[in-house]
Formats: structure tokens, C-alpha cells, sequence
């Protein structure tokens, strides 16, 4: 299909949540007939994990990922034990919420660490537990790998090939990718890996804009059509492999989206899916 499905939009709730409560989140979903959502674990704390789920369901909504889970690394022990059960939690929060998946940012080095491969055999090792605790369950964990300049604070998986590579050694059972293309739209061997990946491994899909030049690493993302990335064309990649999921906006933008009335960013939101998803 040349033009996405308008009813495969979901919206990250990052992408409003500076001017908007949760619950006036989904509302606006609603009323502007966006059918998925992402929210975040913070922000369901804030409104209550039953409240988020009733008002959820009530409108109808899909929860296409739920962020996040991951920081696994930690400098001992107890540290990483601490994690595992804070990622336990968060698995229990997404089956309530009926999530599609629960999305890991894995967490980049242990404070005062130069330890890189350690940091990765860490997270290999609080993915295999974590999944453990996820599998019997019945949630999906879905690895994001994020652009290399978070290495060192967010995450150390930072390519699609370490992420099939987890994959391959801890089994693809509930266990899989999000791809979200601000993280992953540079890399040469992004159809390769995604072709690696197959339609099993492909749980989630996030979109905004890469601009040039980025004015801020985090939170100078682009509303799709406003960069240089071809997300229509990498939409049609994944879709082509039978990714059946929704597109999701993700959009951290501190000068000018979150600055902006909330209706008319979900107006803008809908339209740019429409011309560039
Ligand atoms: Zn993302």
C-alpha cells in the first residue's frame, strides 16, 4: 500500500506530555480518532496503573508498546537485582494494560564504569532473567536499539544486528525488536536486519524526523516530514516483511512540539502520517 492505514497510527505519549495529563492523553486520542497509544510508566503511576487501563479500554484503544522496561546494567549485584525487579513490575503494569509489548531501553554503562562489553554481557544476562519472569506470562519484551550516542547513559544495544544477535542466543520466544527509526534509520544494513528479523521479531514501530542539524540529542526530534528520513519507504519495508503493527510518533521536541497546543500537534501528527508514514 502507497499511503499508510490512518487507523495504524498510535501515539507515544512523550510526544504531548508536556501539556497534557494522561488521562487528557487519551481523551484527545480518542477524540481525534488516533487508535493507539504508548504511554509511559511514569505517567501511569501518576494517573493510576487501573484507572490508565479502564479509561483505556473504555475508548477502546490499543496499547501498541508500553515504555519502558531495561537498565539492566548496574555496578553489583544488588544494583542489578533492583533492576530485575523494577523490569518484573513493569511487566506486571503492561498485562494490564493489555500492552503489545513492553519496550526495553536497555541502559548504557554503571556510573564510573568504562566497561562497554561488561555493560552488554550485563544486559544479556538481565534479559535472559527478565525473560524468565516474562515468558509464562505471556508479555512480549521488545528490544529498542537506540543511535550510538546514547551508549554510554541509555542504551548499549545500538544496532539491529545486536539486537537479532540477543535474539538469536536467549530465543525468540516473547522476545523481539522495536524499531524506531530515529535510532536505526542510518544504518547501512537496516534491511538486511530487519529481513533477519522476520515478521516473528518485528513488535514495534516508531516514527518522527531526523532533523539536520539536530539542535539537541535528546529532545530535538522532527515531526515526520520536516527531516531527512524516507519513512515511508522504510514503512513499506517492514510492512513487506508482514509487520501488521501500528506506527507509532514518538517525538521529544522541548522548543517547539511540546510548546505547541496539544490538538493541533495530534492534528499535525495525523496529517504528516498520512503524507510521509
Ligand atoms: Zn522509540
Amino acid at each position: 500500500m502507497h499511503q499508510p492505514d490512518p487507523h495504524k497510527l498510535s501515539l507515544n505519549t512523550a510526544t504531548v506530555r508536556q501539556q497534557w495529563t494522561l488521562a487528557q492523553i487519551i481523551e484527545g486520542c480518542a477524540r481525534h480518532d488516533i487508535r493507539g497509544i504508548s504511554p509511559w510508566r511514569d505517567q501511569v503511576a501518576e494517573l493510576g496503573l487501573l484507572q490508565t487501563s479502564r479509561m483505556i479500554k473504555q475508548h477502546g484503544l490499543t496499547v501498541t508498546g508500553y515504555c519502558r522496561g531495561g537498565m539492566f546494567p548496574g555496578n553489583d549485584e544488588a544494583e542489578r537485582r533492583r533492576h530485575l525487579q523494577d523490569n518484573q513490575r513493569a511487566v506486571d503494569e503492561a498485562l494490564e494494560l493489555n500492552a503489545a509489548c513492553l519496550v526495553l531501553v536497555v541502559g548504557g554503562l554503571p556510573a564510573g564504569s568504562k566497561d562497554l562489553s561488561g555493560a552488554r554481557n550485563q544486559v544479556r544476562d538481565g534479559l535472559s532473567a527478565l525473560l524468565d519472569y516474562s515468558r509464562p506470562r505471556g508479555m512480549n519484551l521488545a528490544i529498542e536499539p537506540l543511535h550510538p550516542m546514547y551508549a554510554a547513559d541509555r542504551a548499549c544495544v545500538n544496532t539491529l544486528s545486536q539486537a537479532n544477535d540477543l535474539c538469536d542466543e536467549l530465543g525468540d520466544d516473547g522476545l523481539g525488536l522495536a524499531i524506531d527509526l530515529y535510532h536505526t534509520w542510518w544504518d547501512p544494513n537496516f534491511q538486511q536486519e530487519i529481513t533477519r528479523a522476520g515478521s516473528k521479531r518485528l513488535l514495534a514501530f516508531h516514527i518522527c524526523d531526523w532533523l539536520n542539524p539536530t539542535q539537541d540529542l535528546l529532545e530535538d526530534r522532527g515531526m515526520m516530514g520536516d527531516g531527512v528520513i524516507n519513512i515511508r519507504a522504510f514503512r513499506q519495508s517492514v510492512e513487506a516483511l508482514g509487520y501488521i503493527g501500528f506506527h507509532e510518533v514518538e517525538i521529544f521536541s522541548r522548543k517547539n512540539w511540546w510548546m505547541r497546543d496539544p490538538d493541533e500537534v495530534l492534528r499535525v501528527c495525523k496529517a504528516r502520517h498520512k503524507e510521509h508514514g
